[in-house]
């Protein structure tokens, strides 16, 4: 799957949009201002790619990008921005159960965290609905370059402890900013792409 080879096919406000053509999905989650896109636009080596005007208070929407025609990358609203409208939170809840509730296998969930903080409670929501599906998830500790060495394990610790990770779910110390855990991300999508 060549990476480079990748565009925009459209947003999603509701069920009805959705995408089912087949193509295996890889659906990235994670709060706001997480560094979600710059996950995304580091796996594809491009700037300012996966924004499609996601900015916290505006519609929430699914964004789906077909990578090489082989499989769709899905970029799951962020959560957790404080200041968006309780009207906005349930509409985001309403999409994610939606999302979830597809019959169209998840080949993997790439659900990104700050590898500074505890996951919030919404993050282990967001956890929760990956495990639910039984299918692959991983989860990306984003913004590593911002830790001093002594903080990662502890950090990556705090994490699997709050999300509950099993063994079988890998934890990837990440950042986008330096490219570090690109490479076991994108064999990880590559696995499951087949
Ligand atoms: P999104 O809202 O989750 O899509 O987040 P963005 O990709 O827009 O990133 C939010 C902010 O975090 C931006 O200022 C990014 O430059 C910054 N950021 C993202 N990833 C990293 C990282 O790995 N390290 C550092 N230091 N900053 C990052």
């Amino acid at each position: 799957m060549n990476l480079q080879r990748v565009e925009f096919v459209k947003s999603a406000a509701q069920a009805g949009a959705f995408l089912h053509d087949g193509l295996p999905q890889i659906a990235f989650a994670g709060k706001s201002n997480v560094g979600k896109s710059s996950v995304l636009n580091c796996v594809l080596q491009r700037k300012n790619f996966a924004r499609v005007g996601q900015k916290p208070g505006k519609t929430v929407h699914i964004n789906y990008f077909r990578v090489d025609g082989k499989a769709h990358f899905v970029d799951l609203p962020g959560y957790g921005y404080a200041q968006v409208a309780e009207s906005e939170k349930e509409r985001w809840g309403k999409l994610m159960e939606a999302y979830f509730a597809e019959p169209e296998p998840i080949a993997l969930g790439v659900m990104i965290v700050d590898a500074r903080h505890a996951p919030t409670k919404l993050d282990c929501v967001m956890a929760d609905l990956f495990r639910s599906t039984g299918r692959p998830f991983l989860v990306v500790a984003n913004k590593l370059d911002k830790l001093k060495a002594r903080e990662i394990e502890p950090n990556l610790a705090c994490i699997r402890e709050t999300l509950r990770l099993g063994e079988q779910t890998p934890l990837l110390p990440f950042s986008a900013e330096k490219g570090t855990g690109r490479e076991a991300l994108v064999r990880a999508i590559f696995d499951a792409v087949g």
